[in-house]
Formats: C-alpha cells, sequence, structure tokens
C-alpha cells in the first residue's frame, strides 16, 4: 500500500502517518524528517536544505526528488510506504507518478488532513520534536510523560526553528501557493480521501483507518 499524507504544516500528518506506519506495517518517509537528520550530521546536504527550511521556504525540486527516490528504492520499501511531506510541488508528484509507471506501480490514495490555518499557529507554537527519532508532541494535546524528553528516547524536546511564529506564515503562504494544487492533482486521479483534521486524534486515525480499509 503506497500512501502519500496531505495538508498544511502542522495539520497532523507525520502524527497520523507514523499510526498508519504501524498498524500497516509500511515505512513512514518523512523528507522534513531526513532532512533535519542531515542538517544534526552537518552533511553538505543537510546545510544546503538548512538555508531554505529556516526561512520557511521549500527545498529545491532536484534535491528532494533525488532523496525521496533513493529513499523509496530501498528494500523495506517493497510493500509501500506512507509519504509524510512529500511531495510538495506539481513537478514533485509528477516525478514519483513517473517513477513508478516505469515499474508498473502507483499510489493507492492520498490523505488530505483538513485543519483551517487558524488552528495551525496554535499548534505549531506548541510542538515539541525530538530530533533524535523523530517523535513528535504537543505541550497540550499529546504531551510526554516528562516534560521537556522524549518518551520514546529519552533525548531533549525541542521547538523546531521553523516552528517560531514569524515562519510558520510564511510555511502557510508557501502551502497554499505551491502544494494545495496537489489536492486537485489527486482528486482528477480518483485517489483523493479527506478528513477532518481538527478532531482528536484517535478519530483522526479512525477515519483514515476506514478508507484504507
Ligand atoms: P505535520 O506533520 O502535518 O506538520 P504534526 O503531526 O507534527 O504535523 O502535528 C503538528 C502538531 O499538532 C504536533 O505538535 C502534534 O502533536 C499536534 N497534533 C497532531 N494531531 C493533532 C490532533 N488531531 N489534535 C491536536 N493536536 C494534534
Ligand atoms: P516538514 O517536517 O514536512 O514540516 O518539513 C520541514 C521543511 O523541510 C519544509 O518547510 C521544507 O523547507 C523542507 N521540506 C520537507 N519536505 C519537502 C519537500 N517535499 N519539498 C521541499 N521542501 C521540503
Amino acid at each position: 500500500m503506497k500512501i502519500i499524507m496531505l495538508g498544511v504544516p502542522g495539520a497532523g500528518k507525520g502524527t497520523q502517518a507514523k499510526m498508519i506506519a504501524d498498524k500497516y506495517h509500511v515505512p513512514h518517509i518523512s523528507t522534513g524528517d531526513i532532512f533535519r537528520a542531515n542538517i544534526k550530521n552537518g552533511t553538505e546536504l543537510g546545510m544546503e536544505a538548512k538555508k531554505y527550511m529556516d526561512q520557511g521556504l521549500l527545498v529545491p525540486d532536484e534535491l528532494t526528488v533525488k532523496i525521496l527516490l533513493d529513499r523509496v528504492a530501498k528494500n523495506d520499501c517493497e510493500n509501500g510506504y506512507v509519504l509524510d511531506g512529500f511531495p510538495r510541488t506539481i513537478p514533485q508528484a509528477e516525478v514519483l507518478d513517473k517513477a513508478l509507471a516505469e515499474i508498473n506501480d502507483k499510489i493507492d490514495f492520498a490523505i488530505n488532513v483538513d485543519v483551517p490555518d487558524e488552528n495551525i499557529i496554535r499548534r505549531m507554537g506548541g510542538r515539541r520534536a525530538c530530533l533524535s527519532c523523530g517523535a513528535t508532541y504537543h505541550v497540550e494535546h499529546i504531551p510526554p510523560k516528562k516534560e521537556g524528553i522524549c518518551d520514546a528516547c529519552g533525548k531533549e524536546l525541542v521547538l523546531r526553528d521553523d516552528d517560531k511564529p514569524e515562519t510558520v506564515g510564511n510555511r502557510l503562504d508557501v502551502y497554499h501557493k505551491q502544494t494545495q494544487p496537489l489536492i486537485d492533482f489527486y482528486n482528477a486521479k480518483g485517489i483523493l480521501k479527506t478528513v477532518d483534521g481538527t478532531a482528536d486524534m484517535k478519530d483522526v486515525f479512525a477515519a483514515i483507518v476506514s478508507i484504507l480499509g
């Protein structure tokens, strides 16, 4: 099963993608997590990506597409995957479709986690991320057991630089200009499914499970 998660930054794509990955035994692939891991390790790719990420801009398609295609070619992707944060532009979606068509394959579902912009600024300010294992929490809605510490790996949680209010506005603008057109793109292919992302995370997940079967 090959699934794409769509939605504004902070809609809950990562939260739901992790739950889907657990239930359906497919890897959760987040291009944002891959970039953050590269930044943490000081790689050339990380240093290049950081220039864009800190401003709330998209990393150029050439860089992003390559890391994604390399990742989905790995053995653990044989039975599918859930993509979180990719594609974010029409050209990215087209490259992915083409690469899949070459192996007689296609995306099964594009899940749009729908949350209005008004809700997002509050959510992002409360998001806490573990840069070590990629887990995310929310100070009010999904708190860790011990404040500031990751339940999964015990490392320190941080407010991502790009979750600061001054950057979140930019990321929403970028989403509406560059990523939102993907809603029509996948709708035209008949695989778009929209869920109400303002509901409790368990209810959002139940709605997704009823779509995926
Ligand atoms: P995205 O991957 O779309 O950027 P995340 O999954 O990281 O979004 O979620 C953004 C923030 O909102 C996180 O702090 C997360 O814990 C919280 N969150 C996710 N789903 C819900 C929900 N249904 N209700 C309230 N908060 C949520
Ligand atoms: P995310 O963790 O998905 O919120 O992504 C964080 C940041 O990484 C984004 O704001 C972009 O700067 C960059 N990024 C992640 N995925 C992509 C992508 N598919 N295309 C371009 N930039 C991306």
